[in-house]
Parts: structure tokens; sequence; C-alpha cells
């Protein structure tokens, strides 16, 4: 029994309305459908339902579904952990990474990213939750680092992500989201060229669209519970 069609409408109807009850336009956030640990026929279930982006945190789990998928009009998300040996894969099967945190991996996939395409898309993750554990460029450090992913070459420098601690209450994760949106906000006021803010998953995506998200990253809520 497949409910993915049914799963997605119930996530996009929940967009809309958040969206609205927070004042915006109701299609102004867009959705990527997290498929980590799912099987492309999941995927495909999402797609002939109308989605199109898809988010994989494992280059190892993602790389067997993009080439099963291949020949639709799929646009691949990488949201998951950077690491040196896999950023010459990344920047040629992926059109958007989410997670970037260091100057290093970020040169890595700009001399990687192969010609004939366009500029691998990129948000740099910020950890707010100062959980040491957790990737992320330390808030001290993001405008640096922006500033130097924005004279790339290979990269085109769209915005920032971030998530709260898992389990943290609706008012923790809103301030950790507003203060995303102020980092963000800074940025563009320095004069970076920044449309996008990756926050929301589908445990907060309200309390991030409240606070101004325009991508939600949302997997359990469309796929259902991983194992
Ligand atoms: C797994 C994951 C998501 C989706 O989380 P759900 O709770 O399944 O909606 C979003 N973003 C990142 C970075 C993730 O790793």
């Amino acid at each position: 029994m497949n409910q993915i069609p049914e799963r997605l409408a119930r996530v996009r109807e929940r967009m809309r309305a958040a969206a609205v009850a927070g004042g915006r336009a109701p299609d102004s956030v867009t959705l990527l459908a997290v498929s980590k640990t799912k099987p492309a026929s999941d995927i495909l279930a999402a797609y002939r339902a109308g989605q199109r982006a898809f988010g994989e945190n494992y280059l190892q789990d993602a790389l067997p579904k993009i080439q099963a998928l291949r020949g639709n009009d799929i646009e691949w998300h990488f949201i998951g952990r950077l690491q040196s040996n896999k950023t010459a894969e990344i920047s040629r099967h992926f059109a958007w990474v989410h997670s970037l945190d260091s100057l290093k991996h970020a040169q890595r996939l700009s001399a990687q990213r192969p010609a004939d395409m366009p500029p691998l898309q990129v948000c740099v993750q910020v950890n707010l939750s100062g959980e040491l554990s957790k990737g992320g460029v330390e808030r001290a450090d993001l405008a640096e680092l922006a500033a130097a992913v924005a004279r790339l070459p290979g990269l085109r420098l769209r915005g920032l992500m971030t998530m709260p601690d898992p389990g943290s209450d609706p008012a923790a994760q809103r301030a950790v989201f507003a203060a995303l949106r102020k980092l963000f906000e800074e940025l563009r006021a320095a004069g970076l060229d920044l449309d996008t803010l990756s926050m929301g998953m589908s445990a907060d995506m309200e309390a991030a669209i409240a606070e101004g998200s325009t991508m939600v990253r949302i997997g359990a809520d469309i796929f259902g519970a991983r194992t």
C-alpha cells in the first residue's frame, strides 16, 4: 500500500496553511522531499505526484537511486555531512548542497564541478545549537566563509541552512530559525545575493515557515518513518 501521494498532498497543504498564517503567499515555500534510506520506487511515487526536488544524506545510498532514475526531471540535493573523499562525486551528481560548512570542502566542490554543468548551488549550514558534534559553521565564522564561497566560480551561494536540536520545543525551534533569518538578512545587507533559507523538517516545519523559511526539507511525513 503506497500512501506517498496522499502524504505529499498533506505536507503541501500544511506548507500553504503555514505560509498564509504568516502573511506570505501560499506558494512561497519550496518542498524538498528527503528520500534518504528510501527506495527508488518511493521517489518515483512522489515524482508521479508532481514532486521534483529530492534530498539525500549519504552518497553511497544516493548514487544507485540517481542512476536508476536517470532520464527523469529530478533535481538532487545533498543534505548530509560532507567528507573530502566524496566531494568529486557530489559535485557531479547533485544540483544543490545544503550542508557546506568549510572552505576546504567549498574549494574542492568548486574545482571538481564539471565545466559543462551550471555552478553547484549551495547553502552554508550554520550551527546555532552550540552542539560540537553537529555540522555547521559557527556563527562567528559565517560571514567570512560566506564571502569566500560567493567568490568561487564553480559554486553559486544561494543561502543558509540550519537544524534545531531534535526534540526541542516549538519556542526553542523558532528562536533558532529566527536567528538564522537574522544572519541571512545581515549577509544580504552586506551585499551577498541570497534567496534561500533552508529550514524546517517534519517536526518543525510550521515554526520554520513562521520565521521565513523558503525551503523545507521533509522526509518522514512524506515517506514514512525510517527504520
Ligand atoms: C533527515 C533530514 C531531514 C528530514 O527529516 P524528517 O524529520 O524526516 O522530515 C531534513 N534535513 C536533514 C539535514 C536531514 O538529515
